[in-house]
């Protein structure tokens, strides 16, 4: 797919009186996170419990760059990744600190990296804690190994979840990143012979497709959904996403929606936009329809001035 100038892109900056209180605020809530983590992994005898607590840790972490992201209006790219890996490395520690001071009887709270490590590695020598009913401790090759899982278990669930985060596109006249303006959920080719080459054309960043859309019927089971976010001001930033979503029903009957991007954040100018609302306006379903059918998300739509 070509990124030309029809795409939104980032323009690498980040507010410098907004980013550091925004990575202040968030590593306060690291801190007390990997405290709590450290006194769960030491006193909490239930592996899968643990593994639990581990992967609500990764989504905090995520979280919490996602929001450092948003709040210190940080559109640079390079950044962001380093912020995530410095939150993991962090909270990382923070854990180990807190689990060590555990250990050892809360005798020694050792902070300095080296001491740290010395630690750690008597620990792996004389082994913790054990699996299963024998309760014989794990140590050595099988506990670094565990670290090593919890290490990318963590960092992993903490990067997923702050690119889910991810606050889109950010107006630099305005200052503000874009919000949703109007959604339409649930959309099919009026004609189907239009599918393959509408869904080529939109990915390469056409806008005619889109006015080859309508309703999808009400037992269809891949359906189109039409996205545009804006600045608050309506004009200087118009995106563009459409996604398709194909939804299948297991022999159990159990339904799983699976969500692919067709384009993402396409530039749109606001005489465009108003024409795309104006035509894709009479699919939105009526509101207080009562059925029983899978709720889809609400379609958000702001009065243009
Ligand atoms: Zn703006």
């Amino acid at each position: 797919m070509r990124r030309d100038g029809r795409f939104y892109r980032h323009t690498g900056g980040f507010d410098p009186s907004q980013l550091p209180l925004a990575v202040l605020s968030g590593a306060t809530g690291i801190l007390l996170m990997g405290i709590v983590y450290g006194y769960v992994v030491r006193y909490v005898p239930f592996i899968y419990l643990n593994l639990v607590v581990l992967i609500g840790f990764g989504y905090g972490v995520g979280w919490t760059v996602g929001n450092t992201v948003r709040k210190g209006k940080c559109r640079n790219r390079t950044l962001r990744d380093l912020l995530w890996l410095v939150a993991v490395v962090f909270a990382l520690y923070v854990s180990w600190v807190t689990w060590v001071f555990a250990v050892f009887g809360h005798q020694h709270l050792i902070l300095d990296p080296r001491s740290l490590w010395q630690a750690i590695v008597f620990i792996g020598r004389k082994g913790t804690w054990g699996i299963g009913s024998s309760g014989v401790p794990v140590s050595g090759i099988l506990l670094y190994l565990v670290w090593v899982a919890e290490a990318i278990i963590l960092a992993v669930m903490a990067w997923s979840t702050s690119m889910d985060k991810d606050p889109g596109p950010f107006c630099e006249t305005c200052g503000q990143w874009v919000t949703p303006m109007a959604g339409f959920p649930r959309l099919g080719f009026t004609h189907a012979a239009d599918r393959t080459s509408g869904l080529k054309a939109m990915a390469a960043g056409e806008t005619d497709p889109l006015f080859s859309l309508g309703p999808c019927a009400d037992d269809c089971n891949i359906w189109l959904s039409v996205l545009l976010e804006a600045c608050p001001s309506r004009k200087h930033l118009i995106v563009l996403t459409v996604t398709q979503t194909v939804q299948t029903t297991n022999a159990k009957g159990e339904v799983a929606n699976a969500v692919t991007g067709i384009v993402r954040n396409r530039l749109i100018d606001p005489e465009t936009c108003a024409r795309i609302i104006e035509w894709l306006q009479p699919s939105l379903p009526e509101p207080e329809e009562a059925d029983d059918a899978p709720k889809e998300p609400e379609p958000v739509v702001a009065a243009s001035e």
